[in-house]
């Protein structure tokens, strides 16, 4: 059974004017390792730590800023939540399609509230704390191509027609702000766009993005605004001593109009420095240390990297599967081919190698987490190839094969075929990137021990089931499999309303 909304009755919430507080004990585990001789020289100790969260229900009005607002993904997630809020329909040849929101986790997927009668209750995944509507988004951002929005949807050939004729008159207005444009970081091939472009010193490019952010506030009088970056992918900068490594290298490297610091990151130092999350979308390295640094130094949220929509996202769940079940994956070979903007930019080494990068690490810690199937050190072999074909456009060919040792030396062979539209993947991924990002700096939490409240983290991990490469705290376990990301998520958002995790245990059946 599907409910609307729910409210959590319990000593432990409290409903308040201005936030929801929430006592939550954290059952945990310590591990001690003992230096003696024998069978268990390591002790598990169960551990549980009180945690008070507290949420900040007034949601804001959000303005979203897009770098690379007029591409594919831009463009078709600008033409998704204006269709969705003006209620559009469109004939296909099929049928007559409603505007949805489907692949979006906040906005189409629904968690277990409990059981009622014998029968389970689910609820909205946005129904367990305040969010910001979609319908409510204002939409801004940059690009180096000042094709207006109308026009770049068309360009970018995902909807179809009767889609694009009722959706024209509310996009055309909507023109990007010049964006920067470095060519040395991307394909040769993206030069011709370039007619929208910041002119000055690396310095006056961040200060510019900073005044653009100001005066997109002003004017569109939103509270909040968040910035995520779905430009090109870039070739990763090169991070050498001295140059970007920590903040005051970055900042003197600005200075000196370094040519290795990447337009993304001088977009991020804008964002952090204007305390405006800054999330990336694409695979390179655009959160050097000195970037990262200067986001803890001023609390300023950031995430990354590289959207997590479809190839990576199978395998996520996919190995995750084979090695949960004693399975053994020796060898994970994927191939893509497409024909977008982004298929074009890709074809050149350099980018393609940050996509290589983001694309291999994913299997990491599934294959280290069985000590039983792969010796240490071991890993199966896993070979990304990525093929630009412009007839395809932007559907996508996925073919992966995934070989893996059975039972007695037996050998399976599993191959998938998937043919989708990369941006109608992509754009509610950017919608919930956005939508969590806001969601998770209006939470506020205390461990026991700790005299005040503070806010999660600024490198979200929280994100992380939305990216294909998780940016996270130093020092902190990067998690890829998929269930795991969603249940991190999922079971924080309940733990700020008090609700225990999901142990999908039933034990009221047994
Ligand atoms: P796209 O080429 O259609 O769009 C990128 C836009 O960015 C273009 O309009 C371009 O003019 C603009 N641009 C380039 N450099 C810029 C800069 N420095 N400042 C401002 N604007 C700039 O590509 P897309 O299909 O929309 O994908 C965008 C990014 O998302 C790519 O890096 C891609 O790898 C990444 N990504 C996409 C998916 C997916 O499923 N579609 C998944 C993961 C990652």
């Amino acid at each position: 059974m599907f409910i609307e909304k729910f409210k959590v009755d319990s000593p432990n919430v409290r409903y308040g004017e201005e936030a929801i507080e929430a006592v939550y004990r954290y059952e945990t585990t310590e591990l001690v390792h003992e230096n003696r001789e024998g069978d268990y020289q390591w002790v598990v100790k169960p551990k549980t730590v009180r945690y008070d969260f507290k949420t900040h229900t007034r949601v804001p009005k959000l303005g979203v800023m897009l770098v690379g607002w007029g591409g594919n993904n831009g463009s078709t997630l600008t033409a998704g939540v204006i269709a969705n809020k003006e209620g559009i329909s469109w004939a296909t040849k099929d049928k007559v399609q409603q505007a949805n929101y489907f692949g979006s986790l906040t906005q189409a997927s629904t968690i277990r509230v409990g059981s009622f009668n014998g029968e389970e209750i689910y609820a909205p995944f946005k129904s367990l704390l305040p969010m910001v509507d979609p319908d409510n988004i204002v939409f801004g951002g940059w690009d180096i191509s000042d094709m207006n929005l109308a026009d770049a949807m068309a360009r970018a050939k995902v909807l179809d027609l009767d889609l694009q004729k009722q959706l024209r008159p509310y996009m055309e207005s909507m023109v990007p702000l010049p964006g920067i444009f470095d060519p040395d970081f991307v394909a040769a091939n993206q030069g011709a766009r370039a007619n929208n472009v910041i002119k000055g010193t690396k310095k006056e490019q961040v200060q510019q993005i900073i005044k653009d952010i100001r005066e997109f506030k002003e004017k569109t009088k939103v509270d909040k605004v968040v910035v995520l970056w779905t430009a090109n992918t870039e070739r990763y900068s090169n991070a050498v001593a001295g140059l970007t490594d920590t903040v005051e290298n970055l900042m003197a490297s600005l200075e000196k109009n370094d040519a290795e610091i990447s337009p993304s990151t001088l977009y991020g130092i804008a964002c952090v420095l204007e305390n405006v999350p800054y999330i990336n979308g694409s695979p390179q390295n655009t959160f050097v240390p000195g970037l990262i640094d200067l986001a803890i130094q001023r609390n300023g949220l950031i995430g990354g990297d590289d959207f997590k929509s479809g190839q990576t996202k199978m395998k996520s769940v996919l190995v995750d599967f084979l090695v949960g079940a004693g399975i053994k994956p020796t060898s994970i070979v994927s191939y893509n081919h497409l024909g977008n903007n982004d298929g074009m930019n890709l074809s050149a080494p350099q980018t393609f190698r940050s996509k290589e990068i983001s694309k291999s690490n994913v299997v990491d810690d599934m294959v280290s987490s069985n000590g039983i199937l792969y010796e240490t050190g071991e890993h199966p072999d896993h070979v990304i190839v990525i093929k630009y074909v412009p007839y395809v456009g932007d559907s996508k060919r996925a073919m992966d094969e995934y070989t893996s040792e059975i039972f007695m030396g037996g050998r399976s062979t599993i191959a998938l075929h998937n043919t989708c539209e990369d941006s109608l993947l992509a754009a509610p991924i950017i919608l919930d990137l956005v939508l969590l990002a806001e969601l998770s700096t209006r939470i506020q939490l205390k461990a026991e021990g700790e005299d005040k409240f503070h806010s999660f983290h600024p490198v979200s991990a929280i994100l992380s089931y939305l990216t294909k490469a998780p940016l996270v705290p130093p020092g902190t376990p990067v998690v890829n499999a998929l269930s795991k990301q969603r249940a991190m998520l999922e079971n924080i958002l309940r733990a700020c309303v008090g609700l225990a995790p999901e142990n999908n245990m039933n034990l009221e059946y047994k």
